[in-house]
């Protein structure tokens, strides 16, 4: 069984690997070029967001049986291909809920009391108290665009607070599960965003979800809220949220993914009402660690 790692991991996945005397080639850097020319010698590839796994990849990859995608997304692979290859796709869906939620609730109060903005006036010495005013998280209505892993852990960690939970996602909640979470589930994505202070995406990237956030979507945001992703980059229309954020149809947002990455983005820097973190959604050691076991998990299965 011969291991190519495509993405940048943790060293506790390379220690378990060794420990348990798998054959890997960790190649975290590798081109899409390179890795086309050397995956025909692999049967397992561990990949992250960053390795694209299209037709063509797949064609040069004879002796390949399973992608282990160490994280969530699978938007980076061609799974109706792969599926028709006979090549089994794994991820680790479980592992980075937690972090995702707790970095969302975190992106959410940061927006709300302006706490980039304020660090970044600090650190330039000056001193802006009289100008930096917020909100409080407090009542608010918050809306959970998809209702899954990460948004019904978000709708727990929000919970003390008291807000008013909307949701929209395909799936129909039975009362019961809505009950737990004092949520409300709406049956379009406009019910669910027209009245909310806060609105916080959760979906995956898919052909549905391409472009969901537009300039129709946004006009229709009744109480200019701020937009929290932490989801795919893709999923909003970045020049309609700039031209959302400046014509004041939002009050900010806080992005976490990009429609491309690395991302760089001069016309957001100093901005006091945008919070941006580098897809760091999944970077914490407990979540790491929990894919890394994950991973061994799924290896174990295939031997
Ligand atoms: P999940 O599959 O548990 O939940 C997604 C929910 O979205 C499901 O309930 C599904 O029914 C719903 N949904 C799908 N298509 C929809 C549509 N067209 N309209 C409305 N709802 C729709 O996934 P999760 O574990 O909660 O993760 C959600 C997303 O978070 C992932 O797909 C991934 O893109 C992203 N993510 C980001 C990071 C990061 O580092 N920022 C890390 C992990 C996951």
């Amino acid at each position: 069984m011969k291991i190519l790692i495509t993405d940048k991991v943790i060293e506790y996945l390379l220690d378990l690997l060794k420990e348990r005397e798998y054959k890997y080639n960790y190649r975290p850097d590798i081109t899409y070029e390179e890795l086309s020319s050397i995956v025909k010698d692999y049967n397992i590839l561990i990949i992250r967001g960053r390795t694209r796994v299209d037709k063509d990849l797949i064609n040069n990859a004879p002796n390949l049986n399973a992608i282990i995608r160490f994280g969530v997304g699978l938007n980076n692979i061609d799974l109706e291909y792969a599926k028709r290859k006979g090549i089994k796709v794994f991820n680790t869906p479980t592992a980075f809920t937690e972090a995702v939620a707790e970095l969302t609730l975190a992106l959410i109060l940061n927006s709300l009391r302006k706490l980039g903005y304020a660090h970044h006036t600090m650190v330039e010495g000056s001193w802006e108290k009289k100008k930096i005013y917020g909100y409080e998280l407090m009542n608010k209505n918050i809306a959970i665009i998809g209702f899954g892993r990460i948004g019904r852990r978000l709708a727990e960690l929000i919970k003390p607070f008291n807000v008013k939970i909307s949701i929209y996602d395909v799936i129909k909640f039975p009362s019961e599960i809505l009950e737990k979470y004092n949520a409300e589930q709406l049956d379009s994505l406009i019910d669910a965003v027209s009245n909310a202070d806060i609105i916080t995406i959760h979906v995956p990237l898919t052909n549905e979800t391409r472009g969901m956030f537009n300039m129709d979507v946004f006009k229709k945001m009744k109480k200019k809220p701020f937009i929290i992703n932490t989801s795919r980059g893709e999923i909003i229309v970045y020049e309609d949220l700039l031209k959302a954020l400046e014509d004041g149809l939002i009050k900010g947002c806080a992005l976490d993914v990009y429609p491309k990455e690395p991302f760089k983005d001069m016309r957001l820097s100093n901005k006091e009402n945008v919070f941006l973190t580098p897809h760091i959604g999944a970077q914490t050691y407990e979540a790491n660690i929990r894919a890394s076991k994950e991973v061994i998990k799924i290896l174990e299965s295939l031997r």
